[in-house]
């Protein structure tokens, strides 16, 4: 069955790079109109705009932090000038500081959990009050849908990693909570929660040697693509997961079925 997102406006937050790159491309297949929010890679930002409109679709690249609250409202407010609304939030922007808690910089700690909980915080916020305001809705007769990126260190701890870890199990309570808080409304609040997926950031231990090691983790016995994340997000975005309120899709090859 093919996703059909005809007139619908989404706002993907780390879009320049990796999975946000990915899932921009496919919501803007799907003919989402999309807005391409980036950190600091505009030429990776103007040339996936690019590939959309040869492609056909609509898309325009926006600079913002997504941890500063004057940023993220000026994302919402350029997509909105632009396109009128905003239908779809997919919060993927998200980084890495690692290293053994004892030794961890407070810096490394504060910037992690900036960006990938205060941040899909403000987004999801900006997202709701303008779902809210507009009060327009999907075919389904959804107010308006959120997909959290999270990951599977949401339930997997990850020594070595602690701000990530705690940065993502805070994501998970943000996700249900949002859904239960707005459900009533029709929002629909969900998260994808990737496991290993081979992204530039990675490829040390997602190509060569190292990669036999993680795939012992992985009893599907494959390292994931963007591409399987993509397809999550956008069956997740679509009226065809209408019923889908408040849940973790986890997409990753089975990473979640050991023990940890
Ligand atoms: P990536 O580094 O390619 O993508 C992250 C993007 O977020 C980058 O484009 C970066 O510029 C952007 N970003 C960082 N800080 C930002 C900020 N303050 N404001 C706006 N954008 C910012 O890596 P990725 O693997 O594609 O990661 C995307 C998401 O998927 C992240 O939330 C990550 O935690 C999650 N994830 C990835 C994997 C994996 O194996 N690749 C696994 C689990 C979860």
């Amino acid at each position: 069955m093919q996703i059909r997102l005809h007139g619908q406006i989404a706002i993907v937050t780390g879009a320049s790079s990796g999975i946000g790159r990915a899932a921009a491309l496919s919501l803007a297949r799907a003919n989402a109109r999309v807005a391409v929010n980036y950190h600091s890679d505009a030429d990776a930002a103007r040339a996936l705009v690019d590939q959309i409109l040869a492609e056909g679709g609509h898309a325009f690249a926006c600079k913002a932090d997504i941890s500063d609250p004057g940023d993220v409202e000026r994302l919402f407010a350029e997509t909105v000038e632009r396109w009128g609304a905003v239908d779809i939030l997919v919060a993927n922007a998200g980084l890495q500081r690692d290293a053994p808690a004892a030794e961890m910089a407070l810096d490394d700690w504060r910037r992690v959990i900036d960006v990938n909980l205060t941040g899909q915080f403000l987004c999801a916020q900006a997202a709701l009050r303008r779902f809210r305001a507009q009060g327009r809705r999907d075919v389904s007769r959804a107010l308006g849908k959120i997909v959290c990126v999270s990951s599977v260190h949401d339930v997997i701890p990850w020594a070595g990693h602690v701000n990530y870890a705690a940065s993502k199990g805070g994501v998970a309570m943000l996700m249900k909570t949002l859904a239960q808080e707005t459900a009533g409304e029709g929002v629909r609040v969900n998260a994808v929660s990737p496991g290993a997926i081979a992204t530039p950031i990675n490829a040390e231990e997602t190509q060569g040697p190292n990669a036999d090691r993680l795939l012992k983790l992985i009893p599907y016995g494959r390292i994931g693509d963007v591409e399987d994340v993509a397809n999550a997000v956008t069956w997740l975005a679509s009226d065809l997961s209408d019923y889908v309120v408040g849940t973790t899709l986890y997409v990753d090859g089975g990473m979640t079925l050991y023990p940890s």
